[in-house]
């Protein structure tokens, strides 16, 4: 459920999951009016639905129409993944996370281990993946956004797990990172956050949250300016898919050959 969904690659990832394990399985993108989900929800469930992924701009509002949640999505504040229980309650849940940094460390073979890593935006997105990213140990976080005290206020939640700082963008200035996650949504609207030019090394790695047909001009900007590797958010996308499979049926699909299907529909 969300809105807009007309362009959602998800019921056909989670069908392609469903083969590996001849399940049958109905999964479809419902597109909610602002304000509905309550009701959509319920009349999902009153039809027999089992379980459902959010979407933007519902993230919150599933977060606070579940009855209990998991760490990460506390962590998180945000729930992209609902499941009733067989007791009626609701468990929500977060993948994005999780689905980040399969995506990172398993398909792009990249250890976040002991890595600078910097985060731009401080919105959803950025504060689901926080979580799952600390808990790979890089030696230090540096979130960046446009607003700084939205920055700032993500970092009071995390402090003292690893070193980790907030910033402006124009405080990247001779900075120089492994990994540069972009979670900002300016690429939706074709833009990119206004960065130094000096931010890769050699080796780094830039990683924008955002998909599409064409590269985001984030990772556009990022392979000028000296990225060795860029990579969008499909991955991402699927691996979170996998995730949520999990949690509602207990087996966790095989997900590279599935990003290797979207990426030849595309
Ligand atoms: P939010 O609206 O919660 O946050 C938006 C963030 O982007 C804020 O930090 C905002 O800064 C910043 N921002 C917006 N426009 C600009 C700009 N022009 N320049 C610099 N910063 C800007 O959005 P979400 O966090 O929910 O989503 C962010 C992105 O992540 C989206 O593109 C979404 O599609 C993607 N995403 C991808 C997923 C996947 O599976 N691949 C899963 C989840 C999200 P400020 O605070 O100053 O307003």
């Amino acid at each position: 459920m969300g809105n807009p969904v007309a362009h959602s690659k998800s019921p056909f990832i989670h069908q392609l999951f469903a083969r590996q394990f001849q399940h049958r399985i109905e999964y479809s993108a419902i597109q909610v009016d602002p304000g509905g989900l309550p009701q959509a929800i319920a009349q999902f469930r009153a039809a027999g639905g089992k379980g459902l992924n959010i979407t933007l701009p519902f993230k919150l509002d599933a977060f606070r129409l579940a009855d209990h949640l998991s760490d990460r999505a506390k962590v998180a504040g945000a729930v992209n993944t609902l499941k009733f229980e067989p007791d009626d309650r609701i468990f929500g849940d977060n993948t994005d996370g999780i689905g980040l940094v399969h995506d990172i460390e398993l398909n792009l073979a990249t250890s976040i281990k002991g890595k600078q890593v910097l985060l731009l935006g401080a919105g959803g997105a950025a504060r689901g993946v926080l979580g799952p990213l600390i808990k790979h140990h890089p030696a230090r976080v540096v979130i960046a956004n446009r607003t700084v005290a939205r920055a700032r206020d993500v970092v009071q939640l995390f402090s003292g797990q690893v070193p980790i700082e907030a910033c402006s963008f124009a405080d990247l200035r001779g900075k120089h990172f492994d990994l540069v996650i972009n979670g900002t949504s300016a690429s939706v609207k074709g833009e990119v956050p206004s960065l130094p030019a000096t931010l890769y090394t050699r080796d780094s790695l830039a990683y924008d949250m955002m998909y599409g047909e064409r590269p985001t001009p984030f990772l556009e900007w990022s392979a000028l300016h000296g990225a060795a590797r860029v990579s969008d958010g499909l991955g991402m996308l699927v691996e979170q898919a996998a995730e949520s499979y999990f949690v509602w049926r207990g087996v966790r699909p095989e997900t590279k050959s599935v990003i290797a299907a979207l990426k030849k529909e595309s």
